[in-house]
């Protein structure tokens, strides 16, 4: 298994927890346009660090936002940024001052969803390591991987289990292009881990994400660079 940040956290959208997790709205502050369209970065997921559960490599950090912009070709590049106390500094992105978008625009641009966080169960994290290495899974896993992600097809459909992508923060979780933890480009030898990805879960029945694309989102260890991508199937 691939080592991690820190423990694995579902995403559970529209439940208050003890923490202020959101998701949704645009950044403010330093560095909170995007560099290449010029509009306010998109918030997927902003995380309340005070909750020890997340162990973000820079401890000064009190409050994580995982940005990005799917309104611009930027999205179609890498994009890295730190965050610093008064904001955000981008290391690399596309600049093309090119305000043309690629046809989706962000549906949490103007509203906030609150976040609850729960411990993803080892299971689930196993089948996804599984998926990852590109192995199959049996009839049995399919089920059982479903069950925990809740996602079902319709009674009229069959009610049959779906493997699919999923919502989590920390841990590994089920990578839809089996993207593979990238080296950090800024410290050598280090190598990036897995931070969260997003998606639209079908159970939530809530779209944060545009349809059929996964937000991936890896940290450096070392110096607490975030690097941001995305898959579409
Ligand atoms: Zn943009
Ligand atoms: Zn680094």
């Amino acid at each position: 298994m691939n080592a991690t940040l820190f423990d694995g956290c579902r995403i559970h959208l529209n439940q208050q927890g003890k923490f202020e997790h959101y998701v949704g709205g645009e950044l403010k502050g330093k560095g909170s346009e995007c560099p290449n369209c010029s509009r306010p970065l998109v918030i997927y997921l902003s995380l309340d660090l005070t909750d020890e559960r997340i162990k973000f490599p820079d401890s000064r950090v009190k409050r994580l936002p995982l940005v990005y912009c799917v309104d611009c070709e930027l999205c179609c590049f890498d994009f890295v940024y730190r965050v610093d106390a008064d904001g955000l500094s981008v290391l690399e992105a596309l600049k093309t001052k090119d305000r043309q978008g690629i046809g989706i625009t962000s549906s949490i641009r103007k509203k906030r969803i609150k976040v609850d966080l729960s411990a993803t169960p080892l299971e689930l994290e196993r089948l996804a390591a599984k998926l990852n290495a590109k192995c199959d899974l049996t009839k049995e896993e399919k089920a059982m991987f479903a069950k925990l992600i809740n996602n079902f097809a319709r009674p009229e459909l069959g009610g049959y289990p779906i493997v699919d992508c999923y919502n989590q923060v920390g841990g590994r979780a089920f990578l839809m292009q089996r993207l593979e933890d990238p080296m950090c480009e800024y410290c050598p030898k280090s190598r990036m881990r897995f931070l969260a990805s997003l998606y639209n879960e079908r159970c939530s029945g809530i779209k944060t994400v545009p349809e059929e694309m996964q937000i991936v989102y890896f940290a450096c260890p070392t110096c607490a660079a975030i690097l941001v991508q995305h898959s579409a199937s």
